[in-house]
């Protein structure tokens, strides 16, 4: 068989079916003229909070402003700190930064990129005012000790889920089990607006009328604000287009999961001859596998070989945060944690999307083999 070209992701394959219903969501928009918080918002807004079986989702603007609307619920602020991880998409630590909050970070699990429980306790002072595990790669970060340690120390957890929408932990969705969590709708995600948006759900009606708020600059009514939010809207335009393709989530969430049991099955010998490491779903999480991250020990050298072969790979992240030359003034040094910055310099994303084809997941496959060998 022919060796095909592969990008990592290909953005354009939407069949007519789904084409056809996102257009006619889309001109429902236009004809009803409510093009900011109207009818097709809040249709996006229930459907998706059945579909994570949360009891509120409030559609906003990114990822980034669904944890940094989450973060200003808990009124943080100046000289607060908010513990995540090194090892993730910047915004995870940015927005606590935003609002003046030190970003403090617990070191990563090996095996899942989440945060390591075991370090969490230490990381606690009496200024943390939120823990907020990242859901890395689609995987949940080891939730029960996280919660049960927020729980006993009076600390909120915000779950960033926005990688890991319809994935789960014991049985519990992403985004569920803290007090808020936050989805990204970025396009490259595994639910894709046609541009930005975001979304924080919560079982908390208090926590959900304040979000409503912030995220209209604190209005409590007309023009009377009674806490300084901001603009964090979701445009009725992505929710008509997001409204038209939570249907197919769950199909492409378990598409890609067989995309990954087949690189599994193609990629097994390689790892059992110690060339490269395959990611591990842990027991009793249901992974969703936003990204396929393979480690080797010459990522950079393996990923111009697969580049040559036409297989178009990403680094998701090459610089871990803490080495982040913004948060120089938090002092840290390389060295400090030890897992993110091993996996910075070996991780490789293969290329995974629900509309990708059998044969070209074969083709990545066995250039990664020839690279390896
Ligand atoms: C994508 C992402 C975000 C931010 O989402 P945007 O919609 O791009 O603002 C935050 N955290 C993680 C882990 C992400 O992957």
């Amino acid at each position: 068989m022919a060796r095909q070209n592969v990008p990592p992701l290909d953005l354009t394959r939407y069949d007519e079916e789904l084409k056809r219903e996102i257009s006619r969501r889309v001109l429902e928009v236009f004809e009803t003229g409510r093009f900011i918080l109207g009818p097709a918002n809040e249709d996006f807004e229930k459907a998706f909070a059945a579909e994570i079986g949360s009891a509120h989702a409030i559609g906003v603007s990114s990822g980034t402003d669904a944890l940094l609307v989450s973060l200003m619920a808990l009124r943080i602020g100046d000289g607060d700190e908010v513990i995540t991880t090194p090892f993730t998409f910047f915004a995870s630590a940015g927005v606590a930064a935003r609002l003046c909050a030190r970003p403090v970070f617990v070191d990563i699990e090996p095996d899942t990129f989440g945060m390591e429980p075991d370090r969490l306790e230490a990381a606690i002072t009496p200024r943390t005012k939120a823990i907020q595990p990242v859901h890395l790669y689609g995987q949940c970060a080891e939730m029960t000790p996280i919660l049960e340690i927020g729980k006993r120390r009076g600390v909120p957890v915000v779950e960033d889920a926005c990688q890991a929408v319809g994935a789960s932990y014991g049985g519990r969705q992403a985004g569920t089990m803290g007090r808020m969590g936050a989805f990204s709708f970025y396009p490259t995600k595994n639910l894709g607006g046609a541009g930005d948006a975001g979304a924080v759900v919560t079982d908390d009606e208090e926590t959900a009328r304040l979000l409503r708020s912030l995220r209209l600059h604190g209005e409590t009514t007309r023009y009377h604000h009674s806490r300084v939010g901001g603009n964090f809207r979701m445009d009725a335009l992505q929710a008509a287009v997001l409204a038209a393709k939570l249907p197919r989530l769950k199909a492409w969430n378990e598409r890609r999961r067989a995309i990954a049991a087949r690189y599994g099955e193609l990629l097994g010998a390689a790892e059992r001859e110690g060339k490269v490491a395959l990611p591990k779903e842990a027991a009793g999480r249901r992974h969703v596998y936003h990204q396929y991250v393979v480690r080797v020990a010459n990522r950079d050298a393996v990923r111009e070989k697969l580049s040559a072969a036409g297989v178009g790979t990403s680094v998701f992240y090459p610089v871990p945060l803490h080495l982040q030359e913004c948060f120089r003034e938090l002092g840290h040094r390389e060295g400090a944690f030890p897992v993110a910055e091993k996996a910075a310099k070996e991780v490789l994303a293969l290329p995974i999307f629900a509309e990708m084809r059998d044969d070209e997941v074969e083709s990545v496959a066995e250039a990664l083999v020839e690279a390896v060998a």
